[in-house]
């Protein structure tokens, strides 16, 4: 395992306790028991990327069986604040630079495609997550200013998503933030993170999928016509394919140094009264590293998340776990107005990151039927969607035009 020994730490991959998971409808029944029967696909990991994994490939018609070394949902993405943004962690108009026009512009097109598909998705599975379309604010910080704001904004228009750049005084009218510029784009969302992958997980299932856990998956290889996984515990499957959901952990196969695992924080107020009526309906984050971002839920709590640190493992110490939330607290007062006091729910986790803001979707290298599905940044969750579409569609022989941008590097 990469990032952390699976074998001594066995424990959650939190620490505290986050909000999502004292929610109704946000846990799944698994077996302890591995089934005898030969499936087309196994999916290792049952958090969103495994859930929408499984549920893309159920819906294919495939059988699948899901494995988790822990409980379903309770990996990171219980701790996820759910801010289903359409904007990748690189701007267009750096990630153009980085990586060229051409696959830059793909990147955002498809994100902003993935939000709207996901929104669709929980709708027409009936999945009761507090899914909710809202329009993202991206405030100027100090990694872009009023300038840099105005051009990424013209970028993102002239490529067709919707972009409105908002001088200091719109932003102060419209927000009662004073920052010296922002973009207000729609095309975002927000959920229940827990709530969302337990209904896709129960979709998956309706469909014949089995869920199996605690089960580890420690080894891999690759036959004539499938795969073997051999379990920490010494069994052996085989399948058509497998697909590793798994994470910020991962097996030493599908590590690359693209792609590291940092720590992050989070908070969840009590239900607030008063609070201004944009919050409700917007996500906001910065142009700052690292940046603050917050957004509200049904019942008027604000999640909120930053203070990211550059180091895998210091989110498991518990004694920064209050410190950072009074600073995460305290800089929303400053930027909003609006006083936390002592937070319901703080809790911190990993988080991976790459240098372009791009996640790993592709065939583990050396393996032509193992696909990893890695490297999510601020915007996982949308990634996860482009995931499940992109694995679904190679797993059908029919590879996604898209799928070159999030190749293995
Ligand atoms: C505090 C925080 C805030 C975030 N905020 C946002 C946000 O606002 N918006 C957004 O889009 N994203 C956000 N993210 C990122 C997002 O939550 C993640 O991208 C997403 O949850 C990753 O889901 P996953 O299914 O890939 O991984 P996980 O949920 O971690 O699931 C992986 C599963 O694999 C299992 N596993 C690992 N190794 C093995 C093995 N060898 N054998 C068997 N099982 C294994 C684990 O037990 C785990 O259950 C945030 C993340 C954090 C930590």
């Amino acid at each position: 395992m990469a990032g952390k020994d699976a074998a001594t730490r066995e424990e959650d991959l939190r620490t505290g306790m986050p909000f999502w998971l004292k929610t109704p409808h946000s846990a799944v029944p698994a077996t302890p028991r591995l089934p005898r029967d030969r499936f087309d696909v196994i999916v290792v990991g049952a958090g969103i990327s495994g859930a929408l994994v499984a549920e893309a490939l159920t819906r294919a018609g495939r059988s699948v069986l899901i494995l988790d070394r822990r409980p379903p949902v309770r990996g990171s993405t219980p701790a996820s604040t759910a801010m289903i943004q359409h904007e990748i962690d690189v701007p267009l108009t750096r990630l153009r630079r980085r990586i060229g026009p051409d696959r830059a512009d793909r990147a955002w097109l498809r994100s902003v495609q993935a939000v709207g598909d996901l929104v669709a998705l929980a709708k027409r599975l009936d999945i009761a997550c507090g899914m909710r379309p809202k329009p993202a604010l991206y405030l100027a910080g100090e990694e872009m200013g009023a300038r840099a704001l105005a051009a990424e904004a013209a970028a993102r228009e002239g490529i067709g998503i919707k972009a409105d750049y908002l001088k200091r005084a719109d932003l102060l009218a419209r927000f009662g933030l004073d920052r010296t510029a922002a973009i207000l784009s729609p095309a975002s969302a927000s959920a229940n993170p827990a709530q969302l992958t337990a209904g896709l997980l129960r979709a998956a299932l309706a469909r014949g999928a089995r869920i199996a856990s605690p089960v580890e998956i420690a080894d891999m290889a690759e036959l004539p016509s499938g795969v073997a996984l051999a379990t920490r515990r010494g069994e052996a499957l085989v399948a058509g394919h497998a697909v590793f959901c798994t994470g910020y952990e991962y097996l030493p196969q599908m590590e690359t140094k693209s792609h590291r695992v940092t720590s992050t924080w989070a908070l969840a107020s009590r239900p607030l009264a008063g609070l201004p009526p944009w919050m409700r309906d917007t996500i906001v984050w910065e142009a700052a590293d690292p940046y603050l971002y917050f957004r509200t839920d049904e019942t008027g709590r604000i999640i909120a998340g930053g203070e990211d640190e550059d180091a895998a493992d210091s989110n498991a110490d518990p004694g920064k776990l209050a410190e950072k939330a009074k600073v995460i607290a305290r800089k929303l007062q400053d930027l909003t107005g609006v006083r936390v006091g002592r937070p319901a729910y703080a809790w911190s986790a990993p988080f991976g990151v790459t240098a372009d803001g791009l996640p790993i979707i592709d065939r583990v290298p050396g393996y032509d039927r193992c696909f990893a599905v890695m490297g999510f940044g601020g915007n996982g969750i949308t990634f996860s969607v482009l995931a499940a579409q992109i694995v679904a569609a190679a797993i059908a022989g029919k590879p996604d035009p898209d799928a070159d941008i999030f190749r293995y590097r």
